[in-house]
C-alpha cells in the first residue's frame, strides 16, 4: 500500500484524500489543516488522522473536540509520498520539509512549474513521473486544456491553438471572492498564463490563450480553435473522446448546453460533491471549418479534474510499474466513473 499524506485538507485536498481512499493500492495515512473547522470535522468523521502545521495550536482543535495526531513534520514522516494542496505560494515553502525528509512530493496548479521542475498531466506525460522525487499536477484549466489538445494532436497533429477560458468567480463555499456582478478581464493582457502553463506539459503545442473571470462558481468554459495539420474529421474525434475515459461528451438531445445543467447531471447521477473529474465537451459544439480548422466547447469542473490525475500522479512515482491506461483505469474504476 503506498501510504499518502494530504498536505492541505480543503477544496482540492478533500477531494484528493477521499480519492486516493477509494484506491486499492494507497492508503491515507494522514491530513492537515491549519484551524479548527467544519473541513477539520469532516477529516474526523471520515477517520483521516489529522495533523497540524503549527503544534501550538493544537489546544484550539482540542477545545473543539477535534482529536489531533500530531504535527505536519510528523504526519510527513509517516507517508511515502505527500500531496500538498496548501493554498498557491505556501506549498513552494514546504518543499524543505519534503527534502528533509527524504519524501516525494506533488504539487498542484497553484504552485509555479519551478516547484517540481515536472508538470503532470495522465494523458500525456505519465511515464515521464516514474522515478521522480517532485511532480506538480498542473491546474484545473490547464488539466483540460492538455487532455483535448493530445487527443487532438494524437489524430489528426495539432498546428496551432487559440482558445478562451470563461474562468468561474469563486468555488461554491467561497464566499470572499468574485465578482458578483462583472466580466472581469482576468489578465486584460493577452495572452494568458494558461498556455505556456500547457507547454510545461506539451512543450511542441503553440498555443495564444485568453481569460476571463464571471460570476458563477461550479466550472469554467473553454471555447477552443486548433488548426490541424491534416484535415479533420469529425466523426473520428467523436470516437476518439467517446473512448477517453477523462473526457465526456454531453449529447445534444440531453438538452444540456450549460454548466447549470451538467451540474444537475452530476447531482442525479450520485456523484461525490457532485464531482465531474471528466472533462465535458459540448458534442453538437465539435464542429470542422475549412477542412482543418477544429472548434468545440468544453466545461471544467475546477474542483474535480485535477483530483483523479493526483491519482494517477501518485501511483506513477510511488507505485508499481504500470503503464497510464493502466493507472487511469483503476483509478477511474475505483471512483465508479460511469
Ligand atoms: P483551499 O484554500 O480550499 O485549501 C487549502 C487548504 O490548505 C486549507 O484547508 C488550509 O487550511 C490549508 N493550509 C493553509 N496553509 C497551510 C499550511 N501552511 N500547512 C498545511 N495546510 C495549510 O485551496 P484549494 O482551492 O484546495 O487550492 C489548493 C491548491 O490547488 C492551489 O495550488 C490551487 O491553485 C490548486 N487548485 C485549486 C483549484 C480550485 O478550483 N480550487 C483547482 C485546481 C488546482
Amino acid at each position: 500500500m503506498i501510504k499518502v499524506a494530504v498536505n492541505g485538507y480543503g477544496t482540492i485536498g478533500k477531494r484528493v484524500a477521499d480519492a486516493v481512499s477509494a484506491q486499492p493500492d494507497m492508503e491515507i495515512v494522514g491530513v492537515s489543516k491549519t484551524r479548527p473547522s467544519a473541513e477539520a470535522v469532516i477529516a474526523g468523521k471520515r477517520g483521516y488522522p489529522l495533523y497540524i502545521a503549527d503544534i501550538s495550536k493544537k489546544a484550539d482543535f482540542e477545545s473543539a473536540g477535534i482529536a489531533i495526531a500530531g504535527s505536519v513534520e510528523e504526519m510527513i514522516q509517516a507517508a511515502d509520498i505527500v500531496v500538498d494542496a496548501t493554498p498557491g505560494g505556501i506549498g513552494a515553502k514546504n518543499r524543505e520539509l519534503y527534502e528533509k525528509y527524504g519524501k516525494m512530493a506533488i504539487w498542484q496548479g497553484g504552485e509555479a512549474h519551478d516547484v517540481a521542475g515536472f508538470s503532470f498531466s495522465s494523458s500525456c506525460n505519465f511515464d515521464d513521473a516514474k522515478g521522480r522525487t517532485f511532480a506538480r499536477v498542473v491546474s484545473c484549466n490547464t488539466t483540460g486544456l492538455c487532455r483535448i489538445i493530445k487527443l487532438a494532436d494524437d489524430a489528426f497533429g495539432v498546428e496551432k491553438v487559440r482558445a478562451t477560458m470563461v474562468r468561474r468567480g469563486a468555488d461554491p463555499g467561497d464566499s470572499k471572492r468574485g465578482p458578483v456582478d462583472a466580466i472581469v478581464l482576468n489578465p486584460v493582457t493577452i495572452p494568458s498564463h494558461h498556455g505556456p502553463d500547457l507547454q510545461t506539459v506539451l512543450p511542441e503545442i503553440d498555443i495564444v490563450t485568453t481569460a476571463l473571470v464571471v460570476p458563477t462558481t461550479f466550472m469554467h468554459m473553454h471555447i477552443l480553435q486548433m488548426d490541424l495539420k491534416e484535415t479533420g474529421d469529425r466523426d473520428k474525434i467523436l470516437e476518439m473522446i467517446k473512448n477517453h475515459s477523462r473526457i465526456g461528451l454531453i449529447k445534444g438531445f440531453t438538452g444540456i448546453k450549460s454548466t447549470a445543467g451538467l451540474k444537475e447531471y452530476a447531482s442525479d447521477l450520485g456523484r461525490p460533491r457532485s464531482d465531474l473529474w471528466e472533462s465535458c465537451v459540448f458534442e453538437d459544439s465539435v464542429s470542422i471549418v475549412d477542412d482543418k480548422e477544429l472548434y468545440l466547447f468544453q466545461a471544467i469542473h475546477q474542483e474535480a479534474d485535477v483530483v483523479v490525475e493526483n491519482v494517477d500522479c501518485i501511483r506513477a512515482m510511488a507505485g508499481d510499474d504500470i503503464t497510464a491506461a493502466e493507472s487511469i483505469a483503476l483509478t477511474d474504476r475505483s471512483l465508479n466513473f460511469e
